[in-house]
């Protein structure tokens, strides 16, 4: 299976390469984001207390994205792999999916990181606010202030795979193709690895 953590902060362009990378894999797309706006536009008790917390750029309550997640792993269990986009956003989120997956049998093949300043994110977003519908993305305050959240909260999370050497960083400023083309190479770069060591395997029980 290949399993894609895609981060980077808000506004670094991680729902476009996500559309075009699950194409090319095959791979399900599990946003937090998206799974909580689908809450919200449900009306559900979970969405309208979410909701709350996230016109105000800040992150809601582990335990809550982390059973989204639990679930959304149940309901495909056939998937080839999957793009974890928005999530996870601190050190218990990142510890429980990989709790998560090894209960699937399955690992975190790499953490791919778009890097972009706090100056282009406010630019795109204040942007994608004219027709996102987003109440996130109309207002600098609040681009701020989940830009902030994600310098003092999220970023840790980096660390948390490099220390697994499973963290790439790669400039998110430039064209949509080339930035593609380098999350791609480093994916084909992981999997080739897998399967060498498979077949390795497979060598060394045969030998
Ligand atoms: P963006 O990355 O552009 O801020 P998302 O759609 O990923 O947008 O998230 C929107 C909001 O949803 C966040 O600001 C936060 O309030 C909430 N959210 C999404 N994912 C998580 C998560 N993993 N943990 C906590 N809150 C989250």
């Amino acid at each position: 299976m290949l399993n894609l953590v895609l981060f980077g902060p808000p506004g670094a362009g991680k729902g476009t390469q996500s559309q075009k990378l699950i194409a090319r894999y095959n791979l399900v797309h599990l946003s937090t984001g998206d799974l909580l706006r689908a809450q919200i536009s449900r009306g559900t008790e979970l969405g309208l207390q979410a909701k709350k917390l996230m016109d105000e750029g800040l992150l809601v309550p582990d335990e809550v994205v982390i059973g989204m997640i639990g679930s959304a792993l149940k309901e495909n269990e056939q998937a080839a792999g999957f793009i974890f986009d928005g999530f996870p956003r601190t050190v218990p989120q990142a510890e429980s999916l990989d709790r998560l997956l090894a209960e699937h049998g399955t690992k975190v093949t790499c953490m791919v990181a778009l890097e972009v300043q706090e100056q282009e994110l406010v630019k795109r977003l204040l942007e994608r606010g004219k027709t996102s519908g987003r109440p996130d993305d109309q207002n600098e305050e609040k681009i701020r202030k989940r830009v902030t959240v994600y310098n003092t909260e999220t970023a840790q999370v980096a660390g948390y795979y490099a220390a697994q050497n499973k963290f790439c960083g790669l400039n998110g400023v430039g064209e949509i193709e080339d930035i593609f083309g380098q999350i791609c190479a480093i994916l084909d770069q992981h999997q080739s690895a897998v399967s060498e060591g498979s077949q390795q395997a497979t060598k060394e029980v045969k030998a």
